[in-house]
């Protein structure tokens, strides 16, 4: 739709550079902190900081906050029986209270190598599909061991390095979720790989550029475990925006772990607690 001539001109004169004053209409630059001041140019920019800074960064914060507690964008669905796939089939309410308290920062699979194979979905590279556990356990107790419940593909008598190569190819066409497993078994020197935590850090942040909030969520873990809590802070949030309640998880005992030790109380924490056990 054209604006008029005087939709132009009140236009011009609402958006005006928060430093000079001129009003320079769409042609003026947006602070992309806030969203809110604009600008001629990084002059006028750089002069306003002083007074800008404070408004600029509590309304940052706001636009965070917003992002992080809106409602995930809905779970991927089974290609098979169509219902929503959780991230992990285990729920954070499903612990000790005694690990909880006692072990901020949880990883399931990392902690507890029995709940590790019951993830909630299975990757297969033959057709790059994730099939829901429960799919998965009926084909398999229909006598289907070892075949892709989706393509069926028989992965029986498959040496570990045909399987590495499977997951490679996959890799070439830039499927994240074979970057996401591939990684895994660079982490853990599994499939006759070597242990190498370097490349599966790599292949992660390939699948999470990609948009997989399990690899967010794996970046997240290895940050955290190695104390750089701001990257670990990070990817935590992006893996809790796309709906990883692990993750969203992990961010509540991040702050409550922090306040708690400063004696003080967070609603965040809270929230982020509340939404992963809700979910
Ligand atoms: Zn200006
Ligand atoms: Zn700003
Ligand atoms: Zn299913
Ligand atoms: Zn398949």
């Amino acid at each position: 739709m054209n604006s008029s001539p005087r939709q132009n001109l009140l236009m011009d004169e609402i958006l005006c550079c928060a430093d000079c004053g001129v009003a320079g209409g769409v042609s003026l630059k947006v602070c992309k902190a806030c969203m809110l001041a604009r600008y001629c140019d990084p002059t006028c920019q750089r002069s306003h900081w002083p007074k800008h800074k404070r408004e600029c960064k509590q309304r940052a914060a706001e636009l965070h906050d917003e992002a992080l507690f809106k409602d995930p964008p809905p779970k991927e669905d089974c290609p098979i029986c169509f219902l929503p796939m959780p991230t992990k089939l285990i729920s954070c309410m499903t612990l000790p209270p005694a690990t909880i308290s006692s072990v901020p920062i949880y990883d399931y699979e990392v902690t507890n190598e029995d709940l590790a194979s019951k993830a909630a979905k299975v990757y297969y590279s033959c057709c790059g599909k994730s099939i829901c556990r429960g799919c998965v356990y009926s084909f398999m107790q229909s006598g289907n061991i070892e075949k892709c419940p989706f393509c069926k593909a028989d992965h029986v008598n498959k040496t570990d390095e045909e399987r590495v190569d499977e997951l490679m190819k996959r890799v070439e066409v830039t499927d994240a979720g074979s970057m996401m497993v591939l990684g895994s078994y660079h982490s853990h020197g599994q499939l006759g790989l070597q242990q190498d935590r370097e490349k599966a850090m790599e292949l992660w942040k390939q699948a999470a550029e990609l948009g997989s909030s399990l690899a967010q969520y794996h970046l997240g873990i290895y940050y955290d475990a190695g104390g750089d809590l701001t990257k670990a802070k990070f990817h935590y949030e992006a893996a809790a925006m796309a709906g990883d309640e692990a993750a969203r998880y992990n961010l509540g005992c991040m702050e409550y772990y922090v306040l708690f030790r400063k004696r003080g109380t967070s609603c965040e924490a809270l929230d982020n607690c509340c939404i992963s056990w809700a979910s």
